[in-house]
């Protein structure tokens, strides 16, 4: 068998419906293998999503009495607080791993800051929305 009769080969059993089922089949088993995986990934990104949201929500409910804590100035440039005064996590949330996320929350992670602190500090929830 020459280059061309090997090659000619090729294409006919390209043309096959074997090889068109084995083809389709190999990207069906692809499907397969990726779709718990997404799935996995996907619950995984809701569950943390939702602790998020509940830390944030548990947080601000702490946030007139930090205020109080703080006299009623920005935990980090000392300015007067206004009502867009912010609570903050000093230690940003995103920063927690599973392992340590519980403390998040703790007295000694939160603080309140001015809008403008809280926007320096940069990367952080826009409106509280997802990070
Ligand atoms: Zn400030």
């Amino acid at each position: 068998m020459d280059e061309y009769d090997i090659f000619g080969h090729l294409l006919e059993y390209q043309a096959t419906e074997e090889f068109n089922a084995s083809a389709i089949h190999q990207q069906q088993l692809e499907t397969e293998r990726k779709r718990p995986l997404m799935a996995k990934a996907s619950r995984k990104y809701r569950a943390d999503h939702s602790v998020l949201v509940q830390l944030r929500a548990e947080a601000a409910r702490m946030k007139s009495d930090i205020i109080e804590q703080q006299g009623g100035l920005c935990f980090y440039c000392s300015a007067e607080l206004q009502s867009s005064a912010e609570i903050d996590h000093i230690k940003p949330l995103i920063a927690f791993s599973d392992a340590d996320i519980e403390h998040a929350n703790d007295r000694s992670n939160l603080c309140v800051s001015c809008q403008s602190c809280n926007r320096r500090k940069g990367r952080k929830r826009i409106k509280g929305q997802q990070l």
